[in-house]
Parts: C-alpha cells; structure tokens; sequence
C-alpha cells in the first residue's frame, strides 16, 4: 500500500517558567493506506504530544518548532504547486506550510480525533445526536466551498460556527446532518440510535461515549483517525469492543489509522507496524513482527521482557529500571538519552544522539541506537556506577 502520511524531522517544544522541554525530539515515520500504525510508550514519553504535532493541534506554551507532515492530496499538491513549490512533493502536501484556513480545513476530511476522556470532549449540555449533527453539519460545510475559495478565506469562518455551535439551545444542524448522525451511531454499534441520540452524554455508559466520540470522529471520513489511548478509561471487556470497532471501520473505510497507547498488547492486537517512543524519540519503528521479534534497541528490549506471550489480553509496559529522563533541554545532553537505563552503554553512546539507521537485513527496520550500526562491545562498556 501507498504512505498517506509522512512524518519527517517532527520536532516541539515547550516554553515553560522551568526552562524549554523538548516534548518531541526529530520524529519520523510514514503510515500507509489502511493500516493501523502504532504509537507506543510510557507515559510522557511524547506519544499525546507527537499525535496533537501531527495534526496540527499544539498549543501555547508548546510549538512545532521543526520538520514536515506530508500529507497525501493530489488536488491540494495541484493547487499549490505554483505558488509554493517546497510545501508540494508528488501528490503530498507539507500540511506545515499550507495557509492557516487550508490547515484548519483538513480536520475532519483529512485527520480526525478519538481521544482518552470522551467526557472532557463532549459538551454535557447537548444532546450527543446534536453534537454529532453539528460536526456533520461544518464537515458539509466545508466541502461545499472549492478549496480555491478555502485558501483564501480563513476555513469559511469555521470558528465562528462552532462558537454558534456552543449557544445553548439552538439547533445549528440541518435536518439531513441529524439523520445521518443516526446513521452514525449505528455504524460505531450504539443501539436504537434514533434514540440514543436525544440522549444527553451524562445518559450513557463510558463504552457507549467513546463510541459516540468516534462516530463523531467519523462525520468528516477522514483518511487518518489518530487514536490516543482510546480504551484507557475503559474496562477489559468494553476495550475488546472498542478496538473491535476501531479495527472495523478502518476495514469498511479503508481508513488509516494511528493508534496511540502505552499497552503492548493493544499493539500486538491492532498494529501492522509501530514506532517505539522514549524521552520524545522514536527510538524503533518497523513491522510489528520486527520491532517485537527482532528488537535492537535496549529500550524496546526491556518493554518486551514483560510479554512472553503475545496473547496475554492485557501485558503493560514493564518498567524499566531507573528514572524517566527529563525532557528539560537544560538536562538532556547530546547522547543517547537512554544511556542511564541502558543495560549495554558504551562511550560511543555519549559522544552523540544516535541516528537512525536501518538494522542489517531488513526492509525498514530502524533503531535510535548505535546497536543498529555496531555489535556491542565489552571493551567499550561504560562502568556499572558510572552514571
Ligand atoms: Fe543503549 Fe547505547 Fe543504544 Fe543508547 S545508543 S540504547 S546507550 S546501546
Ligand atoms: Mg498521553
């Protein structure tokens, strides 16, 4: 399959009373056409804050400071390639160097949103038939503007729709937008959805919220949905079904999808291919048959100690020995910031940020880590107290 999305030199930073934090440090990786491409890592590792940079959500004190979000669009690529020839390469679009209105516009028909907390996301005072309805209703709106119009104008005054949106009492979608957020519910499996959808969020159960979350997700069929901890908040059995119908529409919609989570078994269940995250790295990305079967950084190693089998409903991360690095740019050196924690540090290790590099023998393999280039060697070791 073709990459809809290509992640290059990602890079963000917060600017904090306590000094600049390095939340996201050169991220790469591409995701293909229909697959489910995961995320995984402790928390506060990068992974939210990696998703909110691809989409273009970072806000104040953070900002993107670095790197491209190509984005497949042929149509797009056609309009701009005039005018702004380095945001086109092919049929991808930089979504970084687009005009703000052209950015916003992409939410919902290009990248969506399911996240953690469907409370903190729905308003409690709507209807969950309404919220969707609107969400369907900017979706439509949008698409009937001609993007040459869209770049110039700023998203046809989208924020000034949802500010109509949060009014209290006053329907702001159509009659066909409330039908098809019926259609909707039904989709993500919400029961009597005609009524369900009169139904206030306080009215339904977590699974059914996050259901409802994603068919709202859904209104602007979007190419990539971007899943960030997803079934966290729920319980074993309700986060079965969940990934269950996330793994559904992705097969139904030919939807990519990618899915962010600190639990390997989601990943083991769900994922084609993976990207490790540590300290605001992806430290190893590949197939999930590589990075779980062939690891090579230390990292993914020691993450991997604690699933033996991959069939175990619910393995977590293990935890690792030693304290999670500060992402505090006065604190981070120019060294492999896993090196306090890392069984098999060397010198070499300290005298630079490892890059990149395609393990021996395979396809894409990659690993943030100088074992990708080199044996580990016993001479060069670092000494057990060193750190
Ligand atoms: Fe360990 Fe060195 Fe690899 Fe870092 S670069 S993970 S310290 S072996
Ligand atoms: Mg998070």
């Amino acid at each position: 399959p073709d990459d809809v999305l290509r992640v290059r030199n990602l890079t963000t930073r917060f600017h904090t009373s306590e000094g600049q934090i390095n939340a996201v440090e050169s991220v790469d990786f591409d995701v293909r056409d229909g697959e489910v491409f995961g995320v995984v890592g402790e928390s506060g590792s990068g992974k939210s804050v990696t998703a909110l940079s691809v989409i273009d959500l970072v806000d104040s004190p953070g900002r993107v400071v670095e790197g491209e979000v190509w984005y497949r669009d042929a149509d797009l690529a056609e309009e701009f390639r005039g005018s702004d020839p380095d945001a086109v390469d092919g049929d991808f679009v930089d979504v970084r160097r687009l005009p703000t209105g052209v950015r916003r516009a992409l939410r919902g028909p290009a990248f969506s949103t399911v996240f953690q907390d469907p409370m903190s996301s729905l308003n409690p005072s709507l209807t969950v038939g309404e919220q969707i309805a609107e969400a369907v209703e900017v979706q439509r709106r949008a698409r009937a503007n001609p993007r040459r119009t869209r770049s110039r104008t700023q998203g046809y005054g989208l924020g000034r729709f949802l500010v109509d949106s949060l009014l209290p009492n006053r329907s702001y979608a159509s009659e066909s937008s409330h039908s098809r957020a019926v259609e909707l519910l039904e989709q993500v499996g919400i029961p009597d959805p005609a009524e369900r959808a009169e139904e206030y969020p306080h009215q339904f159960s977590g699974g059914m919220l996050q259901r409802a979350m994603i068919a709202q997700a859904l209104a602007g069929e979007p190419d990539v949905l971007v899943a960030d901890e997803p079934t966290t908040a729920l319980d074993v059995t309700i986060q079965a079904q969940i990934l269950d119908l996330l793994r559904d529409l992705q097969e139904e919609e030919g939807m990519s999808v990618v899915l962010i989570t600190h639990d390997l078994g989601v990943i083991a269940r769900m994922c084609s291919r993976v990207g490790v995250m540590y300290a605001g790295e992806i430290v190893e990305r590949g197939t999930l048959a590589d990075v779980f079967e062939s690891p090579v950084h230390p990292y993914t190693e020691g993450l991997l100690g604690s699933i033996p089998d991959l069939e175990d409903p619910a393995p977590r991360l293990r935890p690792i020995e030693g304290n999670v690095p500060s992402l505090l740019d006065s604190e981070m050196g120019d060294r492999c910031y896993f090196a306090d924690r890392c069984p098999r540090a060397m010198h070499d290790c300290l005298t630079r940020i490892p890059e990149y590099d395609v393990a021996e023998g395979t396809d894409e393999h990659a690993a943030r880590c100088v074992l990708a280039e080199r044996e580990y060697d016993q001479a060069d070791a670092l000494p057990a107290d060193y750190f």
